[in-house]
């Protein structure tokens, strides 16, 4: 029912209110009752004393009696009893009190008891002395305690309407708490989100936070340096092997296109050598796109600056790619408009173009259609190519760039799967993305976004405009 830790919390924290709450609310109304009945049963056995002490003299003046007792306890204004018998006569009953509250005539006559007890509305406590004879004489203290249970049962309905505001508001407040603390997690999470390999600014932070949070934070920090060095040590180990392996490679290729250009070779080694040539051409280029995506690495985060026109970059690439695109009668359609100016390198934007050119010419059929437009989109800057193409299975989308991924070999790929993963590179190196939306059949689009150049590079993309448009080249 709930599942974050913030809604658990608070449930937990609203029950044990309720709870809380619950016992306080019953505590308060039996103490006050507990307190008032106590405090009533004094006060009517101090009472009764009284009554006894001014009265046993004046037993038989019954006029003088009802008026020491009235002058003394005004019994009737105050809604309280007062009844006196002896010998089976009542020798003074005081009168109906003015709230109406009971009916002296109707208080049963009681025997001694030894703590007060309820008739209707008022409670009697009575108690018997001895006169001079030493006949007994019982004496009666009554007191209505209707408004002491008026204000119980106000108590009550007060606290009962009070308390779930009071935890309505216990409860808000604690769910703002629980967020608040919580925050530190927030950040934390956003930062994780955005973490990228060989970044070392790149950490959670620990702003204040409560001290388990920052324990574990400082720990996976610490974790995030052990993968990075980790993720360095193999990224070094592919770029130094792929180094290591051009050289040898350059040679054997030479030593082949040697033994090539010798006329007098049978027809079989002549063929032999031209398939050795072509596979040596593939491992090259795998050499290559190793050694570039090693490179794009190191540079993860540390963007150089220069301006690049996109605009201007996505002219030229498809003005110099439609040739192949003829090849299979493709139109390939190019953008126009106003310079679109990121920070960037310009051979390796041209390269993630030419990538995608590259795959969309050769995942679409012939007579098809690929189109690149450029543009901006808040402060960054886009390509996008789409194509008309066999397009891709949604399965495949996140995993296509991967190294060495290949969505199925039946499809005429011919490339090492490494192409997209370099465009993926770039773009990181350049602190932007590359999505991919794809139907299989119908086509597919893929889009590079690149921050804007700072408003404070202006003159920098004025320069680039002088230049390109001295060049001849659309800027
Ligand atoms: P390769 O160099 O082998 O083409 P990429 O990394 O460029 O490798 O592409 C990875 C896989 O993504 C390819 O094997 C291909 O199946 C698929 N792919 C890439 N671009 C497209 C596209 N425009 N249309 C359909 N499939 C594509």
């Amino acid at each position: 029912m709930f599942r974050s830790v913030t809604s658990r919390l608070v449930f937990l924290y609203c029950l044990l209110l309720v709870i809380l709450g619950g016992a306080f609310l019953g505590f308060t109304v039996l103490s006050f009752d507990y307190f008032a009945r106590e405090t009533t049963a004094t006060a009517l056995s101090n009472r009764a004393g009284e009554v006894w002490n001014i009265s046993q003299s004046l037993l038989d003046q019954p006029a003088r009696l009802a008026d020491v007792i009235g002058r003394r306890f005004s019994p009737e204004p105050l809604d309280r009893f007062i009844r006196i018998r002896a010998g089976g006569r009542t020798l003074y009953q005081s009168g109906a009190p003015e709230n109406h509250e009971f009916d002296p005539s109707q208080v049963p006559l009681t025997s001694p008891a030894p703590s007060p007890r309820r008739f209707g509305n008022i409670l009697l406590y009575t108690a018997t002395f001895r006169n001079g004879q030493g006949s007994p004489v019982t004496v009666e203290t009554g007191q209505s305690d209707q408004f002491s249970r008026t204000v119980q049962r106000r108590l009550a309905t007060s606290l009962f309407i009070g308390l779930p505001i009071l935890l309505l508001a216990a409860a808000l407040a604690g769910y703002f708490l629980m967020r608040q603390a919580l925050n530190p997690v927030e950040a934390m999470i956003n930062a994780a989100e955005t973490y990228t390999f060989n970044d070392p600014h790149n950490r959670l932070p620990l702003i204040g936070t409560e001290p388990r949070i920052e324990a574990l934070g400082l720990a996976l920090n610490r974790m995030l340096d052990r993968l990075d060095s980790a993720y360095s040590h193999v990224s070094r180990f592919s770029a130094d092997a792929a180094h290591e392996l051009r050289t040898p490679l350059t040679i054997i290729r030479g030593e082949l296109e040697l033994v090539a250009s010798n006329a007098r070779q049978p027809s079989d080694v002549e063929q032999a050598i031209a398939n050795a040539l072509e596979e040596m051409t593939r491992l090259s280029g795998i050499v290559d796109s190793l050694i570039t995506l090693s490179r794009m690495e190191s540079l993860w985060g540390k963007r150089t600056h220069a301006p690049v026109d996109l605009m201007a970059l996505a002219v030229e690439t498809i003005d110099q790619m439609s040739l192949m695109a003829d090849e299979k009668n493709i139109t390939l359609t190019g953008p126009g408009g106003p310079p679109v100016l990121v920070a960037g390198d310009r051979e390796r934007l041209k390269q993630v173009l030419v990538n995608l050119i590259d795959n969309a010419i050769k995942y679409t059929k012939r007579e098809g259609r690929v189109s690149v437009q450029v543009g901006t989109r808040d402060d960054k800057g886009f390509f996008a190519v789409e194509d008309t193409g066999i397009g891709i299975d949604p399965n495949h989308h996140g995993k296509v760039f991967e190294r060495f991924y290949r969505v199925t070999p039946d499809r005429g790929e011919q490339g090492a799967g490494l192409g997209l993963a370099i465009v993926k590179s770039i773009c990181h190196a350049h602190g932007g993305t590359v999505s991919l939306r794809s139907v299989p059949e119908f086509g597919s689009c893929f889009t590079v976004e690149i921050p804007l150049l700072a408003a404070k590079s202006e003159t920098a993309a004025a320069n680039v405009a002088t230049a390109a448009s001295v060049s001849g080249k659309p800027a």
